[in-house]
């Protein structure tokens, strides 16, 4: 049991907010078997991966926990009650760093949230939570963590028979902009007050509540821009996948976006591209604005007042996410100084030539270094790149701070799926071959040229995430 391994669990969510959380039990797991475990996390948190591979298995899929209530708004549409339907806060977990951080599983079973879903998750979306958040997280961007992934035994019913599992999720919270905005929608004031105050004592200590939300309107900006930097497209960015924290969550159809094209999107259920690879940052200040309305009553006595100082705080965002685009894309282009009209005229070419994103800038290092060629026979438009590199040029750029922020392995889409069709199939080391180039973004490596390469044409025309 877990006392017996010392493990104490708080429940600062359920005592602070019980109104938005419903005990429950996560479904009995019949045959658990650990396909993944985060050992570094695992270390991060003092629980000893000797332990969890062994008798702490259920801990990791299964015990008693809270669903949490939130509501959202899905592609514009508001919910207002949609809640973990097949989640479970098992409660948090002070790490060996003295922070704080959720333990939350994923797969665990039909809640009282749950609606028409039966609870479950299959093994391959769950090892693909896996692999992307642990690259985000080697990639520096602030995301979920995911601890392990166990196979249940359980058939989940998809458009074909899958095999169950459960992922083990570690976040500095699982407070979203959707958390507000149903404490918001209960009517009740004091809720929402608690909500935020709860927030407040995890993420922004000593803030006030207009603190609170312009320290929200900071993270998601950083946040965005870095998504942006390195071509990740989250792919459902409704209000309930969004964060208070500022890390990413929730990886269902996001995908790295491969040729530079700023109406990127893979998600087949996004008909309309509303949440494509160049509206991110619009979309994140959307979600912001539905943030500021819920915390509204927090804001002023006054609401006009409360309106005012909402808008002042939510109008920094574009700049905020301009100025950290452009100093991460300085970084990126190894110089400093005013970048605008270069960067500008490059992403032209870049999108006109369907350059891949991630091979363009990593291949600049080499140009940087006196070899343009890699770099340059990405482009059909030899003339017009070759002018381009030699403007940078005179900016004088710096290799070795490109190399630093420019990834080399990203989670290629073609490559992600071949190690979940084989993982599926109980092949797993392909998925740890990924991982370990993924994990170690930076720096080119030798034999892992295949974990750098674009997707073959084909496969990239027609690829959907679900
Ligand atoms: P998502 O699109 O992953 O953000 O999920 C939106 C909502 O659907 C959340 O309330 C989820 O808990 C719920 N949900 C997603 N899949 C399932 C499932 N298989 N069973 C029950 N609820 C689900
Ligand atoms: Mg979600
Ligand atoms: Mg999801």
């Amino acid at each position: 049991t877990l006392e017996d391994v010392d493990i104490s669990l708080s429940s600062d969510f359920a005592t602070a907010v019980p109104e938005m959380a419903v005990s429950w039990e996560a479904v009995p797991v019949a045959e658990p078997e650990l396909l993944l475990l985060n050992e570094p996390l695992a270390e991060e948190l003092g629980l000893d991966p000797a332990w969890l591979r062994g008798d702490g298995l259920p801990f990791l899929a299964g015990g008693r926990g809270v669903a949490q209530a939130y509501a959202g708004h899905q592609f514009g549409g508001y919910s207002p009650r949609l809640g973990d339907g097949r989640a479970l806060l098992l409660g948090e977990l002070t790490g060996a760093d003295g922070r704080l951080r959720d333990l939350h599983l994923k797969g665990s079973g039909r809640t009282p949230f749950a609606r028409g879903g039966d609870g479950l998750a299959a093994v391959g979306p769950m090892l693909r939570e896996y692999v992307v958040s642990e690259a985000m997280h080697a990639l520096g961007i602030p995301t979920t963590r995911s601890l392990a992934v166990v196979s249940t035994g359980a058939v989940v019913q998809r458009e074909e028979p899958l095999a169950g599992a459960v992922l083990a999720r570690v976040a500095s919270s699982h407070l979203r902009v959707g958390s507000f905005q149903y404490a918001r929608n209960t009517g009740d004031v004091d809720l929402l007050r608690r909500l935020a105050d709860l927030a407040i004592a995890r993420h922004y200590p000593g803030s006030t509540h207009l603190e609170l939300f312009d320290h929200v309107v900071a993270a998601q900006a950083s946040l965005v821009a870095r998504w942006m930097h390195v071509g990740f497209i989250h792919g459902v960015m409704n209000t309930d996948n969004m964060t208070i924290s500022g890390e990413t969550i929730d990886y269902g159809p996001c995908a790295f976006m491969e040729a530079y094209d700023t109406s990127t999107t893979y998600s087949s259920i996004d008909h309309r591209g509303r949440y494509a690879f160049g509206n991110q940052p619009i979309v994140a200040e959307w979600n912001l604005a539905r943030l500021a309305e819920a915390l509204l009553p927090l804001f002023a006595d006054d609401q006009d007042k409360a309106v005012e100082l909402a808008m002042e705080v939510l109008g920094t965002f574009s700049t905020r996410f301009e100025e950290a685009w452009i100093s991460g894309t300085r970084r990126k282009l190894g110089v400093s100084g005013e970048v605008k009209p270069l960067l500008k005229d490059l992403l032209v070419l870049m999108q006109e030539n369907h350059v891949d994103y991630t091979s363009f800038f990593h291949l600049l290092g080499k140009a940087a270094r006196g070899d343009a060629e890699p770099a340059r026979s990405l482009f059909l438009d030899l003339a017009g790149i070759d002018a381009w590199i030699a403007r940078w040029r005179e900016l004088g750029p710096d290799a070795e701070e490109m190399d630093r922020v420019n990834p080399v392995y990203i989670p290629r889409n073609h490559l992600v799926e071949e190690a979940l069709a084989a993982g599926a199939a109980g092949d797993l080391a392909p998925l740890h071959n990924l991982l370990e180039a993924v994990t170690s973004p930076y720096g080119e490596r030798p034999g892992l040229h295949h974990f750098a390469a674009p997707a073959p044409q084909d496969f990239s025309a027609t690829y959907r995430t679900f």
